[in-house]
């Protein structure tokens, strides 16, 4: 069983757009990674490349399947509103 470094939550992460991944600052001076599509797939471990730190990600599940559809839903309606 992995023994985590730290629990952070989603929120105190940076995310990149184009990479798809969100970072938190590692102890050793690297940054701890974990992707959109991992946390998308109920990962919660986000890992640093450079030392053997792990550490647990806090999110809600929920917050991350369904969203491109919630998205798309949301914009288009907001477009017929300001139409109307
Ligand atoms: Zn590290």
């Amino acid at each position: 069983m992995a023994v985590y470094h730290d629990e952070v939550e989603i929120e105190d992460f940076e995310y990149d757009e184009e990479l798809e991944t969100y970072y938190y600052p590692c102890p050793c001076g690297d940054r701890f990674e974990i992707t959109k599509e991992d946390l998308v797939n109920g990962e919660d471990v986000a890992t640093c490349p450079s030392c053997s730190l792990v550490v647990k990600v806090i999110y809600n599940l929920e917050d991350f399947q369904n969203t491109e559809e919630e998205k798309a839903v949301k914009s288009t309606k907001t477009q017929l509103e300001v139409a109307r």
